[in-house]
């Protein structure tokens, strides 16, 4: 046989499979191998005669009986093109088999379906028949439906469900950032740095390395709020922050812990290098002239941290470490403010 005509045979009978098998079933009409055979050459169109006298039928709203059919087969059929009986069981097995390739690959993974389809395979491989082959089309069609429709249902829950996993995602993401974040400052807040400081913690202690922590507190702000309103206070606690960010290095956790109260986490920092920090944080805030107003600017004077500063122990837990470092701010504020205090080393 030539292999475009082949081909093409195929794809016309895979048109009329298409169309035969839900008109019959619209119909109510058995595809069997005869009634198939009908409905094969009408939709075919080559045979007018036959294709005139379906249409008044269906026109007419006529019940396609028994009688009826087989009427038409022998009629139309039998009488005039019995060929198509045996051309209709070829090319139809044909389009089986092409449907069933593609039924394969589409529900590969289906367990259930590929059972069926194997037995499909199998039955079809013996059989020779056209009344059977016909039946299995006809179970073939409904498969094919019901799988195309699971397909379809499968892939727009599927995609529904998907589009639902990412929206929850990107509202879990920014839930957790809202509510790991000081609002005023942008910082990390007291609830991030407690769940920070519980990990840093851990690997810590577990590295044996060295680690610091800084409480950082804002000189007489009450003073400063009563002065200049609370408002600017605010724009204060927003500048103190950033200039934290800024001085410290990326790998450091600045956090706001409350009010005018700073925390920041060094990771693999020797008390002394944290020394440092604490004192250059100091400097950079004291030395920062501040105003308000962009032409006509107003001065605020400048204002002062106080600073702690505390190292890990290996026996510390989170409240210990927490409280060296704050004790240390409370020295550093009994000794005058504007100044950095170092935890007590452990006798
Ligand atoms: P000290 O040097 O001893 O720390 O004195 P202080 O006045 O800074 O400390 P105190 O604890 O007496 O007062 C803290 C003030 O910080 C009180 C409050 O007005 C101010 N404050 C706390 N949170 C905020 C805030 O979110 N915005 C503003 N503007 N002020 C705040
Ligand atoms: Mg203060
Ligand atoms: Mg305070």
């Amino acid at each position: 046989m030539n292999l475009a005509k082949h081909l093409s045979d195929i794809e016309v009978s895979a048109k009329i499979l298409r169309h035969a098998v839900p008109k019959m079933s619209e119909l109510d009409i058995p595809v069997t191998p005869d009634n198939y055979s009908v409905w094969y050459e009408y939709f075919l169109g080559v045979n007018l005669d036959l294709n005139r006298t379906i249409d008044e039928y269906i026109s007419k709203g006529v019940t396609f009986t028994a009688e009826i059919n087989s009427e038409l087969v022998k009629n139309y059929i039998l009488e005039q093109s019995p060929e198509v009986i045996e051309n209709v069981h070829v090319e139809t097995q044909l389009v089986i088999n092409n449907l069933l390739e593609k039924v394969t690959q589409m529900s590969s993974g289906t367990a259930n379906l590929t059972e069926t389809l194997s037995e499909f395979h199998q039955e079809l491989k013996q059989t020779v028949d056209a009344d059977v082959l016909l039946k299995l089309v006809n179970t073939l069609a409904d498969e094919m439906g019901s799988v195309i429709s699971d397909n379809k249902q499968m892939e727009a829950s599927l995609n529904t469900m998907n589009e639902e996993v990412s929206s929850l995602k990107s509202e879990m993401e920014n839930l957790s950032i809202v509510a790991q974040t000081d609002q005023l400052t942008s910082l990390f807040n007291r609830r991030a740095f407690e769940k920070e400081i519980e990990s840093h913690m851990i690997h810590y202690k577990q590295d044996h390395s060295a680690s610091c922590l800084l409480v950082v507190d804002i000189d007489h702000f009450k003073l400063f709020n009563d002065t200049h309103g609370h408002l600017i206070g605010d724009k204060v606690l927003a500048y103190v922050a950033l200039a934290l960010k800024k001085t410290v290095k990326g790998t450091d956790f600045v956090a706001r812990y409350g009010g005018e109260e700073f925390v920041v986490l060094l990771p693999n920092t020797e008390l002394n290098d944290a020394l440092t920090v604490a004192e250059l944080v100091r400097q950079k805030i004291a030395n920062q002239k501040l105003s308000i107003g962009k032409e006509d600017k107003h001065s605020l004077g400048s204002i002062t941290v106080s600073v702690g500063v505390s190292t890990l122990h290996n026996s510390d837990d989170r409240e210990s470490y927490f409280i060296r470092a704050d004790e240390a701010l409370y020295r550093a504020k009994s000794s005058g403010r504007n100044c950095i205090c170092s935890e007590l080393a452990e006798s």
